[in-house]
């Protein structure tokens, strides 16, 4: 099997200019994270807070973090503590406020993206587009003290159905410019858009991700 390195090269040498990568690490132990920095990598992803808690202090401090997972409102303290560039995930306004509340107490700003739902699980988290829509124009970014929103994160359904997918993506890619596009809104430095993982980062970017999180095309498969 290639390394780590090769395989690296290779995700890299697929993206085009200005889509950055997100190296999922998650399942993964710190020598493969340390052979995908010693490639070049600074940029990884994990989803559950004890795992990324425990690589942290293993990593070089250059290295920058994201939060891909589900975010448990008991854990927010703790990931606010260690510092996270940047939460892809956050899947409710509940979840927000209480974000913004430990990132306040911190005295730190909390970069983050709002999650979009729209695929066919039941069981993914996130705002509906039509929620997200109405929750932006409710201006209710404003209140918020130590959060900046960068933009948007979303996954397309668990299908090999690729139309299906392409639709997903348009679907969130479309809430995505509606934002960033409503001058009224004010917003500044919303331009992130986080969708594409290893099997569909191509058509996420198609239709116009910024940004791919990518897992298992580095690493290989995961042992749970
Ligand atoms: C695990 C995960 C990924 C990476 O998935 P791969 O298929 O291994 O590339 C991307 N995004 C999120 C939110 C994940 O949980």
């Amino acid at each position: 099997m290639p390394s780590v390195a090769a395989r690296l090269k290779q995700v890299e040498a697929s993206l085009p200019e200005g889509v950055k990568l997100v190296a999922v690490s998650k399942f993964h132990p710190v020598e493969a994270l340390r052979e995908a920095y010693d490639a070049g990598q600074r940029l990884f992803g994990e989803s559950r807070v004890q795992e990324l808690i425990t690589k942290q202090p293993q990593m070089p401090d250059d290295v920058k973090w994201h939060f891909i997972g589900h975010l448990q409102t008991n854990k927010v303290r703790q990931l606010i503590g260690c510092r996270v560039a940047l939460i892809e995930s956050v899947d409710s306004d509940r979840l927000l406020r209480l974000i913004d509340a430990e990132a306040e107490r911190a005295g730190v700003v909390q970069r983050v993206l709002l999650e979009v739902h729209v695929a066919q699980e039941e069981t993914k988290f996130g705002f509906s587009p039509d929620e997200l829509l109405e929750w932006m124009r409710s201006r209710r970014f404003e209140t918020l003290k130590a959060t900046h929103i960068c933009g948007l994160m979303g996954m397309a359904s668990n299908t090999d159905d690729e139309a299906r997918i392409k639709a997903d993506f348009k679907a969130i890619a479309e809430v995505y410019r509606t934002v960033r596009d409503d001058e009224s809104l004010g917003l500044r430095g919303f331009d992130i858009l986080s969708m594409g993982m290893s099997d569909d980062r191509d058509i996420a970017i198609s239709e116009g991700s910024n940004m791919v999180r990518v897992g298992t095309a580095i690493f290989g498969a995961r042992e749970y």
